[in-house]
């Protein structure tokens, strides 16, 4: 229960989804009790930006963080492939202000990090453990996001959709979390909309790197990609990968139980502040203090 660097620096280059804009990024390791810590190596001089949930700054189309006037968009995907593999200090350097989409799952980054190697630092990590059960609600929506009390890290998310492509069936998913189970069930999960949104989102300059690509895209019938879906339920299943990119962003891997319904970037991000805002509702502990064998 150390914390983790990668053994190696590593680079990967891609497009930004929203931007459109050819972008690298270079992986490098960093020293015990860094956190991740983006930098805009595009600008002079150079800007680090804390992955952090106080550092959010726009959650409409993705999770956008900045920091001193400067952000970095999209940082969901990386992120969830990093809680993945405990990933605790990493500078993850980036010469624009988006990070890349590749094929708008976390599956590359998954394999960027398989590659470079994870090494334990002698330093004890800490968890985010969540004491007293927080709901938050929206009343426009209807959407309702909860964090409670749980041995371990468990997601429950329930989609709701009024399309002919989206039966019942395909709206819950349950994924108790392990690396393991991440890379099998949830890791290869693409990034979803709807052609009726892309097109509005095209005329206002969004959505300029989108394709079917790097998105599962809907029309008023069906899906349209043409190999179909990677899973029958891959729209729910990449609820489950966003919500675990978003919960790293705490700073410490999440001990609790979300559950979320009709919920995204915005009501992660809200459910996590409100749960920060209450001092009883939450704590950090090492792992030796779980009752954990280790
Ligand atoms: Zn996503």
């Amino acid at each position: 229960m150390l914390q983790r660097t990668i053994r190696t620096a590593i680079k990967a280059q891609g497009v930004g989804v929203h931007s459109g804009k050819s972008v690298k990024i270079f992986l490098k390791p960093a020293p015990p009790n860094t956190g991740i810590v983006f930098r805009r190596i595009d600008l002079d001089p150079v800007v680090e930006i804390p992955a952090s949930v106080h550092h959010v700054v726009d959650t409409a189309l993705c999770t956008c963080i900045g920091y001193q006037g400067q952000s970095v968009n999209t940082v969901e995907h990386i992120m969830s492939a990093l809680a993945a593999f405990s990933i605790d200090n990493l500078h993850i350097d980036i010469t624009d202000k988006e990070i890349p989409i590749m094929d708008g799952s976390a599956a590359q980054f998954i394999f960027l990090l398989q590659a470079a190697g994870v090494v334990d630092q002698p330093v004890q990590r800490q968890y985010f453990v969540v004491k007293k059960t927080v709901s938050i609600t929206d009343e426009q929506s209807g959407a309702v996001a909860t964090l409670s009390p749980f041995n371990g890290y468990r997601i429950d998310i329930t989609i709701d959709y009024d399309h002919p492509d989206i039966p019942d069936k395909c709206s819950n998913a349950v994924f108790d979390f392990s690396l393991t189970e991440f890379v099998r069930r949830v890791a290869r999960s693409r990034t979803f909309g709807f052609l009726s949104d892309y097109n509005s989102l095209r005329k206002k300059g969004m959505a300029l790197g989108s394709s079917l690509n790097n998105s599962i895209c809907l029309d008023d019938a069906a899906v349209m990609n043409r190999d179909g879906l990677r899973f029958f339920d891959e729209l729910v299943r990449h609820k489950i990968l966003d919500a675990v990119g978003d919960h790293y962003l705490l700073g410490y891997p999440l001990q609790g139980f979300f559950k979320g319904f009709k919920t995204g970037h915005a009501m992660n991000n809200r459910l996590l502040l409100a749960v920060l805002s209450d001092p009883d509702a939450w704590e950090i502990k090492h792992a030796n203090e779980l009752g954990w064998n280790v």
